[in-house]
């Protein structure tokens, strides 16, 4: 049995100041801090910028906002084959960064407040240990029982020549102008999310990657269904390329790439921007050399009970560089939570976390891609794939296609892993998820009613 499994007894450790300390009140701090309040503990919280980290600030949160101001162009154009007469519109980029940002204020406020309902103690200010049960926020030195680090992390720059005029993710969404020519370097999901952002509001948009295809990592028809459909809404994708300069002149910023035969390309445009080449855990200047914290490549090392080296001190998301997402972060929270304070001893699982990519079209994924069934089951791997145009497109006159694919085991007949490119697609597999965290069978799909008529239903038709 791990030293986990002792419940503390909330407010019974009378020589600290806290049951609990989050560092970092990002996803993964308030939920922690949260459920761990709502269990009697004390709690305190210390963050040095606004309530929400990444993800309110400055990713799923604004980013999603602009995805769906990147689609209203889209909308126009359809709505004429729908009898609608021609929209003539344009978008005033500043507005609709001023009502993104207003947006992120709102859920800051909301994030206070649920601080304040909980009775957990914010502390503003950055974060250091002194030891293992001691930590300094700015002027004030507080102890704690337990330790949580959350402190999520940031994107870094390369070091490539001239990258003094690349912004990052992080200042796309507070360009005061909108770019007419754009760079967008990396082929990752926010890469692309952002290239397609970029690309719907109108703005020309080339995107730089290492590989031969967006997406690396996941299912390979779902790669190549969005990299292709990509290209045919006019983004330029160079691939095989890496990015060897940037200067600044009156014409603009010249990128230069290069290609894997050494063949040389110059691109001018308004702003380059990294999206998420680089990631790097905030786990410098945080004291952890005064505790037996260990860490690997800046990521802390935890055991599945998110425990580090030091047995007061935890570590949840980004920080962790384990799988860097939301959800995770708040699940590998509330477990540790309930771990600690709410006598329910569990872990986070990591199997079947569905997944969406907010391009144009959109995507979203659960379980297995189908290499990765083949490696683990090989022959025994059957795929079910279909691709059509959804009836939206008949009338909108568009050849966009949606692409559905089941990845099954025969001998178990499990669903293993289901894939989605088209509109609404984050929408439908999260229903999808729940059937496959399961251990649904193809069976169990084929006796599913589908609803008519949708694209959905396919999943429930597929032969
Ligand atoms: C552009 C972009 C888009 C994204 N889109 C999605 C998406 O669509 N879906 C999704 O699930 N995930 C998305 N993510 C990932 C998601 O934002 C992160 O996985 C998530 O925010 C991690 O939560 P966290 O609690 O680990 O860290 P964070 O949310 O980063 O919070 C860490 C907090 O700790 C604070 N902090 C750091 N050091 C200290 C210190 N020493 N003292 C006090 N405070 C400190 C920071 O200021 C920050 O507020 C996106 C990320 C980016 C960059």
């Amino acid at each position: 049995m791990s030293r986990l499994y002792k419940k503390s007894q909330p407010g019974g450790h009378m020589s600290y100041d806290f049951d609990l300390f989050v560092i970092g009140a990002g996803s993964g701090g308030i939920a922690t801090a949260r459920r761990a309040a709502e269990y009697g503990a004390k709690v305190g919280i210390a963050e040095f910028d606004r309530l929400g980290g990444t993800c309110v600030n400055r990713g799923c949160v604004p980013k999603k906002l602009m995805v769906y101001a990147s689609h209203f162009p889209d909308l126009f154009e359809d709505a004429q084959g729908y009898g609608w007469s021609p929209v003539k519109s344009s978008l005033d980029w500043e507005k609709m960064i001023t009502a993104v940002n207003n947006e992120v204020i709102r859920l800051n406020g909301i994030y206070q407040n649920m601080l304040d309902k909980s009775k957990v103690e914010l502390l503003e200010g950055h974060g250091k240990f002194v030891d293992a049960h001691t930590i300094v926020v700015g002027e004030r030195q507080v102890t704690a029982d337990k330790i949580l680090i959350a402190v999520g992390g940031h994107p870094i720059k390369p070091n490539i020549l001239g990258i003094e005029h690349a912004i990052t993710s992080d200042d796309i969404f507070h360009l005061k102008e909108q770019p007419k020519r754009m760079v967008i370097l990396g082929g990752g999901y926010i890469g692309s999310e952002f290239a397609c952002i970029l690309n719907g509001m109108g703005t020309e948009v080339t995107q730089v990657i290492r590989g031969d295809k967006i997406l690396r990592g996941f299912d390979d028809d779902l790669r190549t269904e969005i990299h292709q459909a990509m290209g045919n809404h006019g983004i330029k994708i160079i691939n095989n390329s890496e990015l060897i300069a940037i200067e600044k002149d009156s014409e603009g910023v010249k990128v230069t790439v290069r290609g894997s035969a050494e063949s040389e390309e110059t691109v001018v445009v308004d702003v380059v921007s990294l999206a998420a080449v680089g990631r790097k855990p905030n786990t410098q200047n945080l004291g952890l050399e005064n505790t037996k914290v260990k860490r690997h490549d800046g990521a802390i090392v935890v055991d599945k009970y998110s425990q580090t080296a030091e047995e007061s001190i935890y570590a949840v998301g980004d920080c962790t560089d384990n799988i860097n997402l939301t959800p995770v972060a708040i699940n590998e929270g509330r477990a540790l939570a309930d771990t600690l304070f709410g006598g329910k001893s569990r872990f986070m699982s990591y199997e079947n976390i569905p997944t969406a990519i907010f391009t144009t079209p959109e995507a979203a994924t659960v379980g297995l891609t189908e290499a990765e069934a083949r490696e683990k089951y090989g022959d025994a791997v059957k795929i079910y794939r279909t691709r059509f145009r959804p009836m939206y497109y008949t009338l909108a006159g568009k050849d966009e296609k949606t692409m559905m694919k089941l990845v099954v085991d025969q001998n178990t007949d499990k669903v293993l892993g289901a894939h989605m490119v088209g509109t609404s697609s984050a929408e439908i597999i999260q229903g999808v998820a729940i059937a496959v965290k399961m251990g649904a069978t193809k069976a169990n799909f084929d006796a599913t009613v589908g609803i008519h008529p949708t694209s959905a239903e396919e999943f429930v038709t597929m032969r």
